[in-house]
């Protein structure tokens, strides 16, 4: 079986009653209206580990709790076509890479396999996530009545053009293509081409409130002492994260604050083969120095949560972001976050406002002094944090643009013919009411 369904439950948009905001919500079940009964599928290729598992979970509940007939498929696949996609994706966000005569065979035949796998007759919409699934209309799949998007979470500021070259005819197949930041844009030109920031969820267990009391003896079972300061990084083992960056940066800043401790947390995707060197690595670097933590595939969501609530300082000193969930959890955790000035982080982070960007582990360290030194600095740009994810970083924004998209693609055949079933008067013009270009810069 190439494809294989994560079954998800509906989630009721009133769940996000107490965090989004009210008018928001309203558009939401406004725009939903019209797409009642699309058959919308999601495609990705890992159910879980990284950020596009993450906001799919949330995101497909969403939609079926609005009514949209939402399901989400993972591609199955082997370690040659994941070793081949990892170059297409490290190629992507900049990286001189590019996959060999073989693995470029293997990623064409899974995608060939899965287009086979694929009945279009079910959809009225496919959204198709990264580079793993993005030949499968090149590679014979049926188009069908469906709209298909192809949805890049990557940093593509400065793709590798070769790769970028091999790419681009399987993309430029879609409908309607959506970047996180208009700066990654490339394929299809405008207006088939959708800008949208993503979110989280801030229902889901890594993001809901935890008492203190509970946190602290959650992070103590790992050891962690929770009286002394704590500098966490939370990331899949990956180059792109540079864990590496943020050991030095530990080492630089405790030498001016003894005692403190480092925790790296992270988790191996399914579909990312690089996570055993990256770990290897940071062990080598943390060997014999007390106080810190090498957390591989052991923290569960709440213990993430914990760990979020104890820290004292979040870093994600990214050298590439498509856009950094980590740092958006860690914002709504009420955590002032150091960060790399790179993709996603610093629509998240404004320098001094929510944290603070820097360059290079240096730079890091003396940050992360700083915040510790002035908890009152700390604790301020840790409630900035959590009201500007509030207010751009949630998860009802995210699906109202993608609604709005998908609407808005072509005279929407489900919007048609879900508004006949529904009986609903067509209302304004879509020109007003559904633009392609959503939400962020
Ligand atoms: N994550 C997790 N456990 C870990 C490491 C990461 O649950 O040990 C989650 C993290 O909370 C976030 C996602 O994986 O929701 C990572 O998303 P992000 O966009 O930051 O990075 P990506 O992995 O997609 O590059």
């Amino acid at each position: 079986m190439m494809l294989q369904e994560v079954r998800v439950a509906a989630r009721s948009p009133s769940t996000f009653r107490p965090y989004a905001n009210p008018g928001l919500l309203r558009r939401l079940e406004a725009v939903a209206s019209r797409l009642q009964g699309a058959r919308v599928l999601h495609i990705n290729s890992a159910r879980s580990g990284g950020g596009v598992a993450e906001l799919l979970r949330g995101h497909v509940a969403l939609l079926r709790g609005l009514g949209i007939d939402a399901h989400w498929q993972v591609l199955r696949a082997d370690g040659a076509f994941f070793d081949a996609t990892k170059r297409i994706h490290n190629a992507l966000q900049g990286a001189r890479v590019e996959p060999t005569v073989g693995q470029w065979a293997a990623f064409d035949q899974v995608n060939r396999r899965v287009a086979r796998a694929m009945d279009a007759r079910r959809w009225d919409f496919v959204v198709v996530h990264d580079p793993q699934p993005g030949a499968v209309l090149l590679q014979g799949a049926r188009r069908g009545r469906a709209k298909w998007v192809w949805r890049c979470h990557i940093d593509s500021e400065r793709p590798h053009r070769p790769v970028l070259r091999r790419i681009q005819p399987a993309l430029r197949l879609f409908d309607g293509c959506v970047f996180s930041r208009r700066a990654y844009a490339f394929s299809l030109p405008e207006p088939k081409r959708a800008i949208m920031a993503p979110a989280i969820d801030p229902t889901a267990p890594k993001n809901m409130p935890m008492g203190l009391a509970e946190a602290r003896r959650t992070v103590a079972r790992f050891d962690v002492d929770p009286d002394r300061p704590l500098l966490l990084q939370v990331s899949r083992f990956d180059p792109w994260k540079d864990q590496a960056g943020t050991v030095q940066a530990w080492r630089a800043a405790r030498r001016r604050v003894p005692g403190l401790q480092l925790a790296l947390v992270g988790c191996s995707a399914d579909d990312d083969p690089e996570a055993a060197s990256v770990v290897a690595q940071v062990e080598r670097q943390v060997r014999g120095l007390a106080g810190a933590f090498v957390l591989q595939d052991c923290v569960d969501d709440r213990a993430l949560k914990a760990f979020l609530d104890c820290a004292s300082v979040v870093m994600q000193k990214s050298i590439r972001e498509g856009f950094g969930l980590t740092v958006a959890e860690a914002l709504w955790a009420g955590r002032p976050v150091v960060g790399g000035r790179v993709g996603g982080i610093p629509l998240q982070v404004r320098d001094g406002r929510e944290g603070f960007l820097v360059k290079d582990p240096a730079e890091a360290a003396s940050r992360v002094v700083r915040l510790l030194r002035d908890p009152a600095l700390a604790a301020r740009l840790g409630r900035a944090g959590r009201a500007h994810v509030k207010r751009r970083f949630l998860l009802p924004r995210l699906v109202l643009d993608e609604l709005r998209f998908l609407a808005a693609l072509g005279d929407a055949p489900a919007a048609r013919r879900a508004t006949r079933v529904a009986r609903r008067p067509r209302r304004r013009s879509r020109s007003q009411d559904h633009p392609t270009v959503v939400s962020l810069p």
